[in-house]
């Protein structure tokens, strides 16, 4: 029995975060609660108390009215009906500067000299007055690092992180006070990053929101008398030259330990007018997971370090070498005959060069990050693995689910969907972490969002990126960029802005805090508002540029590097401009604005009413024949969905049950299936190793997800260098369905946060068993099935305090059913039989989509496949029969069918 998770904005004692809106939040294990009650204090004084009553453990929003600098405690108490109470640990969060007003002033360095600046300024603090707390507020561009006597202040990377820093600039707040002394050095070691280096896709090389560094600093040392000594930026701080001689997002480090010291030069105030700086949203980058390489010796005779997970990160190596010697190391994702490989990084350098001074040193790049699985080394003359670690490195989210099942490719597949997920959470949720790209394209997390939810706890990473959308929208007439911050990127299209209401609405069907919803509701509308004044009276939203089902493989004409997808593009946008109305309408259901509802919902109508005149014939059947047309159709319920089944059984059936669809049909693919009953057919696109699909990428030894089904060819080459990234996580969108049709997890979004849940798992005979826990926003959910034998299945499931769920027992005949909190078990006999068993009665083309299938009948059945060419329609007994096979060879070839499942 305890409370656990105390949140604020979905932050564990967050210090020094934009705070103009508080939200708690909290988990109760052990009692139902009925009433709860939150105080808050500032030093002694009680600043709040909701009193006993009602409060919504998910979210209750305070009002108060925060001064700058402070820290707040917090606690909260619940009780149930009895009377039994509970108590949290005492909660902090503490404000930045808020709007109050900076004494200290930017300062800025020369530029003609290129190695990093490392500002500085000596502190001189009362050596007799005990510090009782030291706070460093501050803000650098591009990038910064701050060391209090040579020692990094807290384990923060790239602050202060990438955002659109041309409407305002995030601030940090380090809590110093045990590292200040009365006499120390306060540097600050400066990059170029986001703000001032190389970041554009389209290969512009002028940093596109400044060209300065730029820090503004406060250090706030409270004696323990209450009085106070405040140090700023200012033009006595000087700067000192690092050895670094280049940083940049894209291309590395250049680091050389034999450079000259060179004179102090001084700093100078930044007179141009800077954005404003507000308190923090993102969430710190920081270092995960560490893993030590294998040496490789390539057949070209490279040495090569395999970290054996390709990821986003940095390193750390131990060196010692004569002075003068470099190390060069570059970074890649995937080896090519065995030998390094990179172009599919394009532009990007990814290096890192090293000129050693002859000492032994531990090096460890600052400003920059790779994408990567394989360093080529050059330079090192005894490279052991043991020197050198990988530090993936990604934004502080708090993972959540953990499935494990009896399939080890699934178990990969999943994996690789986390790692997906990990190296594209660098403060921004990018499409890659590798090539001169690395960008928040809203496609791609628009995409993912979901599957994201079931990961990782998101809200505040997605809170700060959509208040950049935000920002990015108001100056541009609510058009929602291409990415996020925008950077060149003027451009904005349907699914990718459809972005702007989708994320809002998975984040808050899955925590249950409609916080976010308030927040956005603008853009959302204002997305809207420029769809119509481009859709106009002549539906001009279709015929304007969109990517559409980005990377499908359907398209008529086709080649390695094809982008475009088969399903009219036009088509696709008035689908999701409808889709954004609906989800818009039923925010504005929310947030009590009844005439905003009624109007989207009559403005989703009309869109309706222009698709079907558009796209579908007189009786309901959708004049686009894709697999991405017929899941549309059947998912946003455009028109006849028997049809829509129908259709896409078919298409699926002559494409040997392959997928052909790619960022809009894929993340509804397996959903769909199964809530059409077609489980089986799921779970054999889920299972297929074949190209196209998600197991051939792990065949092909993949640790993260591609950006294309065909990123490696069968042989492992790289199909294609324009736009081809082995880390990219669109496609992992898969995950999200094992984990609410395998798992069997359905959010329910009439009673948010997972209060309460449909469970209804489904199984299948290879994977054997599942265990899923899902950590939800209201407590943790656990779903468990194993295959005893095949008419024979056990079910587990907990639910968790003061939740409750709708169980659907999968091959059971028995009605779904409800239960509150508590653990359960089933063990029964199932409908059928577990695995699906082939047999002659099945269709030609069915059993030769199979594998196994299709090689036993190659071997039993001469010219099988030209037979299926025109049998394949019919059941396989009757052609045999026919084709005058005997009663017994028909019935042994049964008996072999039944053996393959
Ligand atoms: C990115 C994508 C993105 C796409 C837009 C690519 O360069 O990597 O994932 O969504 O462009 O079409």
């Amino acid at each position: 029995m305890q409370i656990r998770e105390c949140k604020v904005n979905h932050i564990t004692n967050p210090l020094g975060y934009k705070m103009e809106k508080t939200v708690f939040s909290w988990i109760v294990d052990g009692i139902k609660v009925t009433e709860s009650r939150l105080k808050i204090w500032e030093s002694e004084n009680l600043v709040k108390d909701t009193g006993w009553g009602i409060l919504n453990n998910l979210a209750t929003s305070v009002e108060l009215e925060l001064k700058p600098r402070k820290c707040y405690r917090w606690q909260v108490q619940v009780r149930n009906l009895e009377g039994e109470e509970l108590i949290s640990e005492v909660q902090w969060f503490e404000t930045g500067k808020q709007r109050e007003p900076w004494t200290a002033r930017w300062i800025t360095c020369s530029n003609e000299e290129k190695r990093l600046p490392i500002f500085q300024k000596r502190v001189l603090l009362n050596d007799v007055k005990e510090i009782i707390s030291a706070r460093l507020y501050i803000c650098g561009l591009g990038l910064f690092e701050v060391y209090i006597d040579e020692k990094k202040v807290g384990e923060e990377y790239m602050a202060p992180g990438c955002h659109s820093y041309n409407y305002y600039v995030q601030s940090r707040v380090y809590d110093v006070t045990k590292q200040v002394t009365s006499d120390c050095k306060l540097a600050v070691l400066m990059g170029d990053g986001w703000y001032k280096g190389r970041f554009d896709f389209e290969k512009f090389s002028d940093p596109f929101y400044g060209n300065e560094y730029a820090l503004i600093a406060e250090l706030h040392v409270t004696y323990v008398d209450g009085t106070e000594k405040v140090i700023i930026t200012d033009d006595s701080w000087l700067v000192e030259r690092s050895n670094i001689l280049f940083s940049g997002i894209y291309d590395g480090e250049i680091v050389d330990d034999t450079l000259p010291k060179l004179p102090m030069e001084k700093t100078s105030l930044l007179e141009k007018e800077m954005p404003p700086i507000e308190d923090r949203l993102s969430i710190p980058v920081t270092v995960h997971e560490h893993f030590i390489p294998k040496i490789i010796n390539t057949p070209k005779g490279e040495v090569v370090l395999d970290i054996g997970q390709n990821l986003a990160g940095i390193f750390q190596l131990r060196v010692k070498e004569k002075a003068g010697r470099k190390i060069h190391l570059q970074f890649g994702e995937v080896l090519q005959d065995g030998n390094f490989y990179r172009d599919n990084l394009r532009t990007a350098k990814a290096e890192y060069i090293y000129i050693s001074d002859g000492k032994e040193h531990i090096l460890k790049p600052h400003f920059t990050f790779y994408g990567y699985r394989y360093v080529k080394v050059e330079g090192i003359s005894d490279c052991e693995s043991e020197n050198f670690t990988a530090l993936a490195i990604y934004s502080d989210v708090t993972l959540r689910g953990k499935i494990h099942t009896g399939n080890e490719l699934i178990n990969q597949l999943i994996s690789n969907t986390v790692w997906g997920m990990k190296s594209n959470f660098v403060d921004i949720p990018t499409d890659c972490p590798q090539r001169d790209e690395r960008m928040g394209w809203t496609g791609d997390t628009q995409a993912f969002s979901e599957t994201a939810c079931f990961l990782a706890d998101t809200y505040a990473f997605y809170r700060k990126y959509l208040y950049d959308m935000a920002k990015e929208q108001e100056a541009r007439g609510g058009i929602v960029p291409d990415v996020v911050p925008a950077f060149r990127m003027k451009r904005g299209c349907s699914v990718w802005g459809d972005a702007t209401c989708i994320i809002p609405w998975n984040m808050y069907i899955y925590s249950g805090d409609m916080s976010i919803l308030e927040e956005h509701y603008e853009s959302m509308v204002a997305w809207l508002a420029y769809i119509q004044k481009i859709d106009g009276d002549n539906h001009g939203w279709r015929n304007v540029f969109h990517y559409g089902d980005w990377l499908a493989l359907d398209a008529p004409c086709r080649g390695v590097s094809q982008t475009r997808g088969g399903t009219d593009e036009g088509f696709i946008a008035d689908v999701c401009y409808r889709k954004s109305a609906l989800i818009t309408a039923k925010v504005a259901t929310l947030l009590g604005k009844a005439e905003d509802a009624k109007y989207y919902n009559e403005l989703a109508e009309k869109i309706l009413q222009g698709i079907r005149e558009e796209f579908f014939s007189f009786t309901g059947r959708c004049c686009i024949s894709t697999q991405t047309a017929a899941l549309l159709t059947w998912k946003e319920k455009l028109n006849d969905r028997d049809r829509a089944r129908k259709i896409l059984k078919e298409l699926l059936d002559n494409n040997r049950n392959m997928l052909s669809t790619g960022f809009v049909g894929t993340p509804l693919l397996c959903e769909t299936l199964v809530e059409q009953g077609m489980v089986e057919e799921a779970f054999k696109l889920l299972l297929n190793e074949e190209y196209p699909g998600w197991l051939y990428a792990v065949k092909l030894g993949a640790t993260t997800i591609w950006e294309r089904w065909n990123s490696l060819d069968e042989t492992g080459h790289i199909s294609s260098t324009g736009m081809n990234s082995l880390n990219h996580y669109t496609y992992g969108s898969i995950t999200g369905w094992i984990w609410k049709d395998v798992a069997g997890m359905h959010v329910n979004e009439n009673v948010p946060g997972f209060k309460h849940v449909r469970i209804a798992p489904q199984v299948n005979w290879k994977l054997k068993f599942l265990e899923a826990e899902y950590p939800s926003a209201s407590g943790t959910y656990e779903v468990s099935w194993k295959i005893e034998d095949i008419r024979h299945l056990t079910v587990k499931i907990v639910v968790p305090n003061d939740c409750s769920a709708t169980i659907e027992l999968p091959l059971s005949d028995r009605e779904a059913f409800e239960v509150d909190a508590g653990k359960y078990e089933y063990t029964y006999e199932t409908t059928k039989e577990i695995a699906y068993i082939y047999s002659t009665a099945d269709k030609l083309k069915i059993l030769m989509a199979e594998e196994d299938v299709r090689r036993l009948l190659q071997a039993e059945i001469s010219d099988v496949e030209y037979l299926a060419s025109y049998t394949g329609e019919y059941p396989l007994r009757e052609t045999l029969i026919n084709l005058d096979y005997t009663k017994e060879f028909i019935s042994n070839l049964d008996e072999l069918l039944r053996e393959i499942y």
